[in-house]
């Protein structure tokens, strides 16, 4: 897809920069809001695609070129969504796309360099997969992944609540936080083998109050289902809570 490292890395830099530059401007003195504080910036630094570094419309919001948004193959994947009985404690998972390419690119910028550049385009991406191929109406709750408090520290920020923050937006689905809590933080599963997953993320995941989810239907957001084991934990606990119902949607889904 033609892209220069360094380019992409000049343009992941940028994106970090301005991420740090709208984080102190907001808690300077001067309060601009973001549209403003971000007009200004784009002229500074103009906005470049995360994925291969050309020039963006100074104006577009996007975070991608046309060629390498063209890229990214969202839509029904059967193979994905499929859930076969008495595998998992959830019901059915969707995700938008495969964790390739420019999205597993965006993801990474996104978790570790700052939450700015990318959001846009996963709200973007989340919310039109929904409105296509699931039935927003029928959950009580979304609920978040959420992750230990020494990590949400580290990060600042919890990507899943981001994305189901924009869901609960669009739908009018409430958001139920702070009740699904990580009790451990655990190595993260992408660099344990495959094995070790399911036994490192067991009792990880705990209910605070079960109350206000006896008999309902819960949708669980995450940003990649990688085994879908930490989901499928965080499932556990919200049925064994009392959920009627445990559906999972993330972003994107490793092969
Ligand atoms: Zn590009």
């Amino acid at each position: 897809m033609g892209s220069n490292p360094l380019k992409a890395m000049n343009a992941t830099l940028t994106n970090y920069a301005i991420s740090g530059i709208i984080s102190l401007m907001k808690i300077s003195v001067v309060r601009l809001p973001d549209a403003i504080t971000r007009g200004i910036l784009n002229f500074i630094y103009p906005p470049r695609c995360q994925m291969c570094g050309k020039g963006l419309d100074l104006f577009s919001g996007k975070v991608l070129c046309e060629t390498c948004y063209n890229t990214i193959r969202s839509g029904p994947h059967p193979e994905y969504n499929a859930c076969k009985t008495g595998t998992y404690y959830f019901d059915a998972s969707y995700s938008v796309c495969p964790y390739e390419g420019v999205i597993r690119e965006c993801v990474h910028n996104f978790k570790y360099k700052g939450r700015f550049a990318a959001e846009s385009l996963f709200k973007e991406l989340m919310i039109g997969f929904a409105e296509k191929y699931i039935d927003m109406l029928r959950f009580d709750w979304l609920i978040p992944v959420p992750l230990h408090r020494v990590k949400q520290r580290q990060r600042a920020f919890n990507q899943s609540a981001v994305l189901g923050a924009c869901l609960s937006e669009r739908f009018k689905v409430p958001m139920l936080s702070g009740n699904l809590s990580r009790i451990r933080p655990g190595e993260p599963q992408m660099m344990l083998p495959k094995a070790r997953r399911l036994n490192d993320i067991k009792g990880s995941f705990k209910i605070k109050n079960p109350d206000p989810l006896k008999g309902k239907a819960v949708l669980l957001v995450d940003d990649v289902f990688t085994t879908g084991a930490t989901v499928n934990e965080c499932s556990k606990v919200i049925k064994e809570a009392g959920a009627g119902l445990v559906e999972v949607f993330t972003l994107a889904r490793s092969a």
